[in-house]
């Protein structure tokens, strides 16, 4: 077996203010690989998607015209079990978008140690232009177009950006309708009357608090005295910020696309509505002091967690930044100049891969309710990813302390060696 030798990674090498989903998942497979013992063929392969479908899906709109709108998805790996990831609806989904995120997700899942891989896909559009007739249609229509490369067996797909319960209600209705038989497990994150598992809603904003609150104990400190700032009050941002603010911590600040409010006593995150609950209210909230987004990532508060979009940390805002501990919410908040930035600056960053991944665990919970026809109780879907995310806990931080590498290097160590010895116990099919 051959080591991947450590390649001149500059981390200022053609950096922009922004890159491509892809670039930094390729970026940082080449940077873990260089930690792992593991075969140069098989990084090689994980640089590429097994499969991209790229469909055109005709929505007749309602005033008669037709429209041909443009789907994705992308299967990175399925060594360890079947794709698994979002499908979203978004002007600006391009199929490298896809192929880095579907990257994410196999990495993702490896560190959860949940036996599936990495995928993601979508539909170019704007769904705030569709009205609800429009987006049944149109997901209707892309579950037809998916529907030889989708299934419980094969590829799960779920709700991210612009789409929601209703609309994986709307493709497991079309793929049963298409297979003649109720297939709840063909996507997750539907309504609960269907097959959809409690506690999904709240599982990645409850893993990003699980992780902060592992952090704090590690570094020593205590959460009754810690200070947290969210980039992004909504369904992840929102529900990290609850679970902390229960447990102790003090939210100061908090923020929606509109902008930021700051209360250094501490917001009561109760009563601040979330972005799908009362949209825009966020900013509308009384509170002492009012912020930019980008004043807010440079708070001087204990945890920073970017819960947001990708992309907002930047080498132009990460020597600002003055939080001591970051968590990631969002995916690929950090760029990959900005990761370089915080690990000279002895800053750790808590990775996307490790601290939101309660979403997908609790979406497996689910496929394995849809499976056995049984539905969990909210007590038992918390306590197993309690677990689960203990476990995956665990696991990264014996690597932090083996090997003196960042918690994001040492998350793509679990996952990549995972993925990298399934591969090779399979082997390579000629
Ligand atoms: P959401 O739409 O519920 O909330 C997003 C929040 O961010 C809203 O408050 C919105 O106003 C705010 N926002 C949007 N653009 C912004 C900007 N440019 N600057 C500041 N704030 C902005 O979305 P979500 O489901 O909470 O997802 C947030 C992030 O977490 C995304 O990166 C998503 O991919 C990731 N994520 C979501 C899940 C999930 O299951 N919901 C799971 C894992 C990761």
């Amino acid at each position: 077996m051959t080591k991947t030798t450590s390649e001149n990674i500059d981390a200022t090498e053609s950096e922009t203010t922004t890159e491509s989903a892809l670039t930094t998942a390729r970026r940082q497979l080449k940077r873990a690989a260089t930690h792992v013992d593991v075969d140069d063929g098989v990084v090689e392969r994980l640089k590429h998607p097994t499969k991209v479908q790229r469909v055109s899906v005709p929505l007749k709109r309602d005033n008669g015209e037709l429209e041909v709108l443009t789907g994705f998805r992308a299967q990175h790996d399925d060594v360890r079990g079947p794709y698994k990831g979002g499908l979203r609806y978004h002007p600006e989904v391009t199929a490298d978008e896809c192929i880095g995120l579907s990257m994410w997700m196999t990495w993702k899942c490896a560190v959860m140690d949940i036996p599936f891989g990495g995928g993601k896909g979508g539909i170019a559009v704007d769904p705030k232009e569709l009205s609800d007739e429009e987006k049944e249609r149109l997901t209707r229509r892309f579950a037809e177009e998916l529907r030889d490369v989708v299934g419980p067996k094969q590829d799960v797909p779920a709700p991210d950006m612009g789409t929601d319960p209703q609309t994986m209600a709307w493709f497991m209705d079309a793929y049963s309708m298409q297979h003649g038989e109720t297939t709840p497990g063909v996507v997750t994150g539907k309504p609960s009357v269907i097959g959809g598992s409690y506690g999904r809603e709240e599982a990645p904003g409850r893993s990003v608090a699980i992780i902060t609150r592992e952090a704090i104990d590690y570094y020593g400190w205590n959460l009754d005295e810690t200070t947290v700032a969210v980039q992004g009050y909504g369904s992840v941002g929102a529900n990290a910020a609850r679970s902390l603010d229960k447990w102790g911590a003090d939210v100061v600040a908090v923020s929606d696309v509109n902008g930021a409010i700051l209360d250094s006593e501490g917001l009561d995150t109760k009563s601040v509505m979330g972005h799908d609950e009362r949209p825009g209210m966020v900013s509308g909230y009384d509170a002492p002091q009012r912020l930019s987004n980008e004043e807010l990532l440079e708070l001087d508060v204990d945890v920073l967690i970017p819960a947001a979009v990708g992309n907002a940390l930047t080498a132009d805002n990460a020597d600002d930044v003055q939080a001591d501990l970051i968590v990631e919410g969002a995916n690929g908040p950090t760029t990959f100049a900005a990761d370089s930035i915080f690990e000279q600056r002895d800053i750790p960053v808590l990775p996307d891969i490790l601290a939101n991944a309660g979403g997908v665990t609790v979406s497996y919970f689910e496929w394995l309710q849809d499976i056995n026809r049984r539905q969990w109780t909210l007590d038992r879907v918390n306590n197993e990813l309690e677990s689960e995310m203990l476990k995956a806990w665990d696991a990264v931080r014996d690597e932090v302390e083996a090997h003196d590498v960042s918690w994001r290097d040492a998350a793509y160590m679990v996952a990549l060696s995972r993925v990298a010895t399934a591969k090779e116990e399979r082997g390579l099919w000629p």
